[in-house]
């Protein structure tokens, strides 16, 4: 008999991507639902790619990455993230997103539990089922400005649970983990002996705050730090993401790569390398941009008189839409088909959600401009009827 996996057919699509597919097919649109810069990949790094396919540098690598983009990486982690790693301790993964993956499959075995944000980034929900795991999702309340409550979370650990997924700065939260509250994680996990999972793609955009690597407090070798060169320098279509896990874990993760990989593009491995060792000043200035379209939004919702969670970093803001009387997924699938305006429902995020929605202002700014204004008129109109 002829089956499909139930895990796989079963498994809820990203309601990011749903409103998207509808959004691309409108003949005007405006994506405030996708998070991937409005910015070309700055020249530099171009180049190299460029050098790299015509110096025949189009082959495999070994499945941890090239050893000069390792090394590049050890000197970033070590200067700007204050990571103690070996060379060992750090691989390459095509986009961050299959660092998370290889990170929770390198810690548990089927049937284990991993506890993850609701809100958080839909695919920990979908990895974590993918691999066999059960996802245990904890509460960041917009009320709190999306801080965690340690003594909640601690309440959800179990038996079975190997790890917990932190996101600083928070996707879709745009909140940031102070060094307390690193601290506290960390203390949380020592007691219980579970594994820290903390995903900094998004460690360069900040607007207040700093952001703080708690790797580098790690008492004991349970920290696994993932980053990516995606969000920081406008490369999501490179697919560049990178680890520094305990040596163990780290190696786990190489027979992960090694398995369903092989390695990363070697062309976007010298694309990265380039974009760590070159230039750092297009960081700042995309940011810079960034903060601009994040006041553009905040004016027009305090406009509005819409409330909202102040975004500290990444680039998504969070509002609240019980005022509406409509669900997140109402809320957006209205709203694109009344004004196209595409935005990301809350209950993609988790399932106690389903009262938010979640801007995100990396597009160009014109569609950013236009788009929150569309927002908040449609979003009167729902609170006046
Ligand atoms: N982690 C978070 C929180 C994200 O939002 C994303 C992408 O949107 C990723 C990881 C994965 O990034 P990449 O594009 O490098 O795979």
């Amino acid at each position: 008999m002829r089956t499909i996996s139930k895990n796989l057919s079963n498994l809820t699509r990203s309601g990011i991507r749903m409103i998207l597919d509808k959004a691309v097919l409108l003949e005007e649109s405006y994506h405030l639902e996708i998070g991937d810069p409005g910015f070309d990949t700055p020249e530099h790094i171009q180049e190299a790619a460029i050098s790299a396919i015509r110096g025949g540098n189009t082959h495999y690598t070994t499945h941890a990455g090239m050893p000069s983009l390792r090394e590049a990486i050890l000197e970033k982690v070590t200067k700007e993230n204050n990571i103690g790693a070996r060379f060992e301790q750090i691989g390459v993964t095509p986009g961050g997103v299959f660092a998370v993956a290889a990170a929770m499959m390198a810690i548990s075995e089927k049937g284990d539990e991993i506890l993850i944000p609701d809100p958080g980034w839909p695919n920990y929900h979908t990895q974590s089922v993918v691999i066999g795991l059960k996802p245990v999702y904890y509460h960041l309340s917009l009320d709190s400005n999306f801080q965690p409550d340690i003594s909640s979370i601690e309440s959800m650990i179990s038996s079975r649970t190997r790890g917990i997924v932190i996101n600083s700065p928070g996707n879709p939260t745009g909140a940031v983990f102070s060094r307390q509250v690193m601290q506290d994680l960390l203390e949380m996990c020592e007691k219980h002996d579970i594994y820290l999972i903390s995903d900094e793609v998004y460690e360069r955009i900040l607007y207040e705050g700093e952001h703080f690597s708690p790797a580098s407090l790690d008492p004991d070798g349970r920290v696994i730090s993932i980053f990516a060169t995606s969000k920081t320098y406008a490369m999501t279509g490179w697919r560049i993401g990178y680890y520094v896990a305990p040596q163990p874990v780290a190696k786990a993760m190489g027979r992960a790569i090694e398995s369903y990989l092989s390695c990363a593009s070697s062309v976007s491995q010298v694309a990265a390398q380039a974009a760590l060792t070159g230039p750092q000043d297009c960081i700042a200035e995309m940011v810079r941009s960034y903060a601009e379209r994040k006041d553009i939004c905040v004016e027009a919702l305090k406009k509005a008189g819409i409330g909202y969670a102040t975004p500290q970093g990444a680039f998504y803001l969070m509002l609240g839409i019980a005022d509406t009387g409509l669900g997140s997924y109402d809320f957006s699938t209205q709203l694109l088909d009344a004004t196209g305006v595409a935005i990301a429902p809350g209950l993609t995020f988790g399932p106690k959600s389903d009262q938010i929605i979640r801007i995100s202002y990396c597009a160009n700014k014109e569609d950013v401009e236009e788009g929150i204004h569309r927002m908040c008129s449609f979003y009167q109109a729902c609170t006046n009827v």
